[in-house]
């Protein structure tokens, strides 16, 4: 951020004590402005390094992020209320998916030469994709590294300065990824956070000279961000929420199913986009994993295995949709009593129906909801019925029924007998279908997802005869044309 002087603050918050972790500054829009400014000179900067300059530079901020992962888990656990080993576990990950943009980014984005057609001949034709400039990045608390890193490792990867709005909730760890970038890259300001409230992520949205906004957070407030991008035709990816399903067919492995669904749902007390919140199991395996799932959600302690809810509000949503699910369905494992704030034990909910808002609303809490099915058809069916498409999961011991029903079920990611699986791999690409989103971040298309595709053709000698593109040809030019076309594709097959 550049030297400003800004008069209003805002706290950070340690959500289980209540205690103020840090005070940072209220980013209004001049200082978003004279940001994004300072941004678009680095972009140039950044840019002219070419691929093996910035390969150099984020393979240092890896090794700088590696050497703090203590420090950097420290803060989220102060933060967001997360074990202290989970948020370990979220800054390993991150580490992992910058080395592999990093290391990518030239073999994706880098000019290739391409066929130029059997008309093209003479043309030498290259592809290459260039920097949008400066992408502003609009981040989540839930996940305060791994999420918007999936965006900053890429964009800056590809070529671009980066601009970061962290969560109101966790700004602190946005300000700390930032430093840690100015110690690996100290030239420039290529990678800046800037701090405020949701206005501030609206001055981001709404700045001219963004290349593009990556937004991770609600589906309302990513429609909120798009209007004010539609001001300047900014473009955005969008990674919004979930309510992802868990599919347990008849050959489950049902121990690894109901670990992974207690995992799934459970884990991070359920504020995970890609995280489970709907299970439907064949009729055939119901009850006995109804007990491998009951056994071990009783285990999970909240304030021991997860922390508490981090944002506040959000405990308002879970109680409704206990009380929703309960009022529908059977409890099997907690109900109302369990929503004891900033922490909610663990709640295992039956037999809900389809049209309950528990079921069709992403709750962002440590609930399940389970469904007795016929079959893996409806399991699929209903799993598929939701405005959300995010990810998912498949439980099946046969590798050519789970790969089919992973293939048909509407999201953008599916686990196979194992739960979030997909997000640890840096080569594979994140994002939603419908209303949990657009675009996508991680492996060649998320470096693509923050470049643009530039075509150049190169004439490298005249084709005699052939040169149709000029008002001084003939006749015989197009009829040349048209045999050779004709010879090429206008044989009956
Ligand atoms: P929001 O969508 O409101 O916030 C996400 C980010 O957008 C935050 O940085 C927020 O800043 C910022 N923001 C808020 N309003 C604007 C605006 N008008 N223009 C630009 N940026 C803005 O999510 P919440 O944190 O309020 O969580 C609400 C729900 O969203 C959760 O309950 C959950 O269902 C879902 N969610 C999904 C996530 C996912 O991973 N897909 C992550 C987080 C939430 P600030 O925090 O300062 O308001």
């Amino acid at each position: 951020m550049t030297a400003m002087t800004e008069h209003r603050t805002f706290d950070s918050l340690n959500p289980a004590t209540g205690a103020v972790v840090g005070t940072h500054p209220v980013h209004g829009a001049e200082a978003v402005r004279a940001t994004v400014e300072t941004a678009a000179d680095a972009a140039v900067w950044w840019r002219r390094l070419g691929f093996a300059g910035r390969r150099a530079r984020l393979l240092t901020y890896k090794s700088v992020l590696a050497r703090n992962i203590g420090r950097i888990a420290a803060l989220v656990n102060e933060e967001t209320g997360k074990p202290h080993a989970d948020a370990t576990l979220e800054v390993v990950v991150t580490v992992a998916h910058l080395d592999w943009a990093a290391r990518h980014a030239r073999r994706v984005l880098g000019p290739r030469r391409v066929f130029p057609g059997l008309l093209g001949v003479n043309l030498a034709a290259t592809l290459e994709y260039q920097p949008l400039g400066t992408v502003g990045v609009i981040g989540p608390w839930n996940y305060p590294v791994f999420t918007p890193m999936g965006s900053i490792a890429y964009a800056l990867a590809a070529g671009n300065a980066v601009v970061f709005k962290p969560s109101e909730l966790t700004p602190g760890v946005g300000v700390l990824l930032a430093d840690l970038f100015a110690q690996a890259v100290p030239e420039r300001d290529v990678f800046q956070t800037v701090t405020g409230l949701g206005e501030t992520g609206a001055a981001l949205a709404g700045q001219p000279g963004i290349g593009k906004i990556a937004f991770t957070g609600s589906t309302a407030t990513a429609k909120r961000v798009m209007a004010a991008c539609a001001a300047n035709l900014t473009p955005i990816v969008a990674e919004c929420g979930g309510k992802d399903a868990l599919i347990v067919d008849h050959d489950a492995d049902l121990a690894a199913a109901a670990d992974a669904a207690v995992w799934g749902a459970l884990s991070n007390a359920g504020q995970t986009c890609v995280g489970v919140e709907r299970v439907y199991v064949v009729d055939a395996v119901y009850d006995r994993f109804m007990r491998e799932l009951t056994a071990r959600a009783r285990e999970v302690r909240a304030g021991e295995h997860y922390g508490p809810i981090t944002m506040p509000a959000q405990v308002d949503v879970i109680r409704r949709h206990i009380g929703e699910a309960v009022a529908g369905g059977r409890a099997v494992i907690g109900g109302p009593e369990s929503v004891r704030p900033p922490y909610v034990d663990p709640v295992v909910v039956e037999d809900v129906p389809e049209d309950n808002p528990a079921v069709q609303e992403e709750t962002f809490g440590p609930t399940i909801t389970v469904s007795r099915v016929a079959d893996a058809e409806e399991a699929l069916a209903r799993a598929n019925a939701t405005a959300y498409g995010l990810a998912g999961t498949v439980f099946s011991r046969s590798p050519r029924r789970a790969m089919e029903l992973a293939r048909r079920m509407r999201s953008g990611m599916t686990a196979i007998n194992s739960v979030i699986s997909f997000a640890q791999i840096p080569a594979l690409p994140f994002g939603g279908v419908g209303d949990s989103g657009f675009g996508r971040i991680h492996g060649a298309d998320g470096l693509r997802e923050f470049a643009r595709p530039k075509s150049i053709s190169r004439q490298r000698f005249t084709l005699p005869g052939m040169n149709v593109t000029t008002f001084g040809r003939g006749e015989a030019e197009v009829d040349r044309l048209v045999k050779l076309v004709t010879f090429l594709h206008g044989r009956r097959r």
